[in-house]
């Protein structure tokens, strides 16, 4: 196994750094010395994305054939722990969540005419998507158990049904919806819902809410939408991929995702690591004597850099298994990375945040809001405990006895 990127792509990343540090940065310091939001952002944000696309940082993690860089999944890994330093990082290169994932899924089972319609614009970054599968009165960890309905009438679908954390709802040009299609009581409940594409402006399709989400509600790309589905219709064309295939392709949305999610933790947390190093250096507790001099501030250092490594070594490890295997192959690593690296990134924001002392509960610094926003790292995309279930059975399978039931 060799991680080690091209001569090509480190000079890449070498680039990318300068951006993110250089262009990013300071934007992130006027949103906050000004009191800006997501949408007061967009025009700059926009600037950015049209010559970061002129200039080929577009689509990174998608084939050359719709226009993207064509990466491989190690090499866009390590692209994304660059990009993943900044929030505006995937934002302005258009491999932002959840974008990226419908894409991908388009990409793989959307017909001709979704291509042109939704996928097209998506990939030309004019509109944004949002992915509607969640419900607040079910548990979104065993999304089988759902109550939103599409019901056949004529060519259409009528949808009803009730959804929260679709992200990104705000502003979006449509919705990818998981809904029950196969209504009848026996029906195999992991073939019995679809993926319907639903354009926000149809009747029926309400955003009730922003969540307010650790005191915000956010704006635009960066909220999370309750949708109500109410008597909405569409056309049973706007189906992706076959009736009943809603589990099957929700699997493939959240395979390579994950890698992306990962590696953008690493950026996270080398960011914290930088600002904790620095001020660990700079701080002086009394005259000459500095933060950096106390062996629980070492320790710190020590653990986050420990935890740091081994977090992108086994996240780079599961990008090479799916590059090489696939992610149907790579399962177990994809579930081991996601619970381990969302956990290694908590404890380094929070190492981070009490070395800077009240420093770091102020906005002045990113550590603040990546405390509050990145808690959920450990919830989306499947919770820890479930990563860790599916992993341990995947794990105990090597050393089952036959007799004992895995579930
Ligand atoms: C910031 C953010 C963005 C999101 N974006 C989207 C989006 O764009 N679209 C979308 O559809 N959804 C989205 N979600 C929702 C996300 O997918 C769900 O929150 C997630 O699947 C968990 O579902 P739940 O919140 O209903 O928790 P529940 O399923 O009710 O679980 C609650 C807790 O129970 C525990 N638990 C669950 N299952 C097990 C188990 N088998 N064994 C042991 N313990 C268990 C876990 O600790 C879990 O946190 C987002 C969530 C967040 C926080």
């Amino acid at each position: 196994m060799d991680f080690a990127p091209s001569e090509e792509l480190q000079e890449f990343l070498g680039h990318v750094s300068r951006y993110v540090h250089e262009e990013l940065y300071p934007l992130e310091e006027e949103m906050v010395q000004e009191h800006k939001s997501w949408l007061d952002m967009e025009p700059k944000l926009q600037q950015l994305r049209a010559e970061n696309r002129a200039r080929g940082w577009w689509l990174p993690q998608i084939g050359e054939n719709y226009g993207g860089l064509g990466l491989s999944v190690v090499d866009h890994g390590l692209l994304c722990a660059e990009l993943g330093k900044s929030p505006f990082g995937f934002y302005s290169f258009n491999c932002q969540a959840p974008d990226a994932g419908n894409i991908e899924i388009l990409i793989e089972h959307g017909n001709d005419a979704q291509k042109k319609v939704y996928l097209q614009r998506l990939l030309d970054g004019e509109i944004r998507s949002c992915f509607s599968m969640t419900e607040p009165e079910h548990a979104g960890s065993n999304p089988v158990h759902m109550s939103t309905r599409a019901v056949r009438d004529g060519d259409d679908w009528v949808i009803n049904g009730h959804k929260w954390f679709t992200s990104s709802a705000d502003g979006a040009e449509f919705a990818i919806v998981m809904a029950v299609t196969d209504n009848a009581p026996d029906a195999n409940p992991y073939t019995r819902a679809s993926m319907i594409i639903v354009p926000t402006s149809t009747p029926g399709f309400i955003l009730e809410r922003n969540v307010s989400v650790m005191g915000h509600a956010g704006e635009g790309h960066a909220s999370h939408g309750e949708v109500r589905y109410d008597n909405c219709r569409v056309p049973v064309a706007n189906t992706l991929g076959d009736v009943g295939m809603a589990f099957a392709i929700a699997q493939d949305r959240l395979g390579p995702g994950r890698i992306h999610h990962c590696m953008r933790w690493i950026g996270i947390c080398e960011r914290c690591f930088d600002i904790m190093c620095n001020h660990a250096m700079m701080r002086e507790l009394s005259p000459g004597r500095t933060l950096s001099t106390k062996q629980f501030v070492q320790g710190w250092i020590a653990e986050s850099r420990a935890e740091i490594n081994a977090a992108r070594l086994s996240v780079l490890h599961a990008a090479w298994k799916i590059d090489k295997v696939g992610k149907k192959a790579a399962r177990e690593e994809i579930s081991l990375i996601k619970f381990h690296v969302a956990g290694v990134m908590q404890r380094v924001i929070d190492r981070a945040l009490q070395c800077l002392g009240a420093a770091g509960m102020t906005d002045d610094f990113p550590i603040s809001k990546y405390y509050r926003h990145e808690r959920a790292a450990r919830i989306y995309d499947g919770p820890d405990e479930v990563h860790k279930v599916s992993a341990a059975k995947q794990i105990l399978k090597r050393y089952a006895v036959e007799t004992v039931p895995m579930s």
